[in-house]
């Protein structure tokens, strides 16, 4: 490689392409490496993103056939088939193609400067004296070379081998589940601007079960789970749901995807000297509902700009890049905080309990409360926001008896 990089990021998807997209546009000398031959590609996810998160990083409105659908309602069905709908007052989130989004996103970095190299696999850190100065990439056929740089950015997802060569403590493996992403033809009865959401054990348990349609007739669905293998999962969803087995009764599977979700919150140390982790890598996923785009990017744009400061300065060391976990935690901390609490509250509730705090938010109006809400990234925040209702102050009251009787 000719000129030396300032910073490497190992991994092109969405979050190291977008640190790479800012550290460029901060003027950082920026290499990309990718394993795979295409940007986006194989792509694993549902692509199910707030569009006001988008627009804050900039990423909104979104060119081309990339927003595949966007989604003004969400429906919740208990395990009996239950269903309480929230309405809301304009479309709140959008369905991307992953693929497609990914790539923007890395276009987008290509033009602001930075450098991809496809087919490029990190197999491992550069380092001297036990000090991080670089990565060692195997690219296509080559022999492996030593690419020196100041920093590198670990956006290798959820399978960082990177991390645990630095010594950090790696993301829990307790708290993930394993989710099967299908690509599905001919869905029937659905709403086509709603998502459907599925609670259940039977279904998904440790989860949820999702249903996206696009316009054409075509959806995604998925789920996950904590144990259990998530295809047979998928198919007694298909087979046997009260609601979801009609949707899907001719439904056709074109494509289908396995991979495991993080649920355990950010991992609580992402940096070392000459060294960051960002996105999956760094378990920097919503508890809730598993989404790590949003989030991912938000501390990738962090990282680039503590990263840009550390070269400038000269400064790579992991007491000035400690500012990188700082300001993640500035930002984010509190919505963590609040979501794995959700999550533990989700998962100590049995499928009769499901059903009955379903029809509690029902009785109680919650639909009314939560049609203006736009925020579904940082939750922590959004329920602040929405508390002062009186049919909220409610929920609240009955989920923190039901939460204290499960968790005393
Ligand atoms: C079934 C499913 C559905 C999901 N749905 C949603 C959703 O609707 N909304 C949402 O926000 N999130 C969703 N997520 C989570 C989301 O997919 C991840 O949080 C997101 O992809 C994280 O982006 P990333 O860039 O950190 O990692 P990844 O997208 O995993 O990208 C990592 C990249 O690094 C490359 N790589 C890995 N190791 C190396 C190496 N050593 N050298 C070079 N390249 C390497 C990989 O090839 C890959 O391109 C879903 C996840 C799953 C499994």
């Amino acid at each position: 490689m000719k000129d030396m990089p300032d910073a490497i990021v190992a991994g092109g998807g969405p979050v190291g392409s977008f640190a790479a997209l800012n550290l460029a546009k901060l003027g950082a000398n920026v290499t990309v490496f990718e394993e795979h031959e295409a940007i986006g590609s194989p792509s694993h996810c549902a692509g199910h993103l707030s569009i006001r998160s988008l627009q804050n990083l900039g990423l909104y409105p979104l060119p081309g056939k990339i927003v595949e659908n966007t989604f003004s309602q969400a429906n919740f069905y208990s395990p009996t088939g239950f269903k309480f709908s929230v309405h809301l007052a304009k479309p709140v989130t959008c369905a991307v193609n992953r693929a497609a989004f990914d790539k923007h996103i890395a276009d987008k970095a290509e033009v602001a400067g930075a450098r991809y190299c496809l087919n490029s696999r990190v197999q491992s850190l550069l380092m001297e004296d036990s000090v991080i100065k670089g990565v060692n990439v195997k690219q296509s056929d080559k022999a492996e070379e030593s690419v020196p740089a100041k920093i590198v950015i670990d956006a290798e997802g959820i399978s960082s081998m990177l991390l645990r060569q630095t010594g950090l403590s790696t993301l829990n493996p307790e708290r993930l589940v394993y989710a099967v992403e299908a690509e599905v033809e001919n869905v029937r009865d659905v709403e086509l601007d709603a998502v459907e959401v599925f609670l259940g054990k039977n279904y998904a348990p440790g989860f949820y079960v999702w249903l996206m349609p696009r316009l054409d007739g075509t959806a995604k669905v998925g789920l996950a789970t904590k144990k259990g293998n998530p295809k047979e999962f998928l198919q007694r969803l298909m087979l046997k749901h009260p609601v979801a087995s009609k949707q899907l009764a001719n439904a056709k599977i074109t494509r289908i995807a396995f991979h495991p979700i993080t649920l355990g919150g950010p991992i609580s140390k992402a940096y070392a000297s000459g060294f960051l982790a960002v996105g999956d890598a760094a378990s920097q996923v919503k508890p809730t509902t598993g989404g790590g785009v949003v989030v991912g990017l938000t501390c990738a744009r962090i990282a680039a700009e503590v990263a840009d400061e550390a070269i400038r300065r000269n400064d790579l060391s992991s007491s000035f890049l400690q500012l990188y976990q700082k300001r993640c935690t500035d930002t984010l901390g509190f919505d963590f905080n609040v979501m794995l609490r959700i999550r533990r509250f989700l998962d100590s509730l049995s499928d009769e309990k499901v059903d009955e705090v379903l029809r509690f938010c029902a009785r109680i109006g919650l639909d009314k409360t939560l049609e203006n809400v736009e925020e579904i990234d940082f939750q922590g925040q959004a329920l602040l926001k929405i508390l002062t209702k009186p049919a909220m102050f409610a929920a609240l009251a009955y989920f923190l008896t039901l939460y204290l009787s499960a968790n005393p």
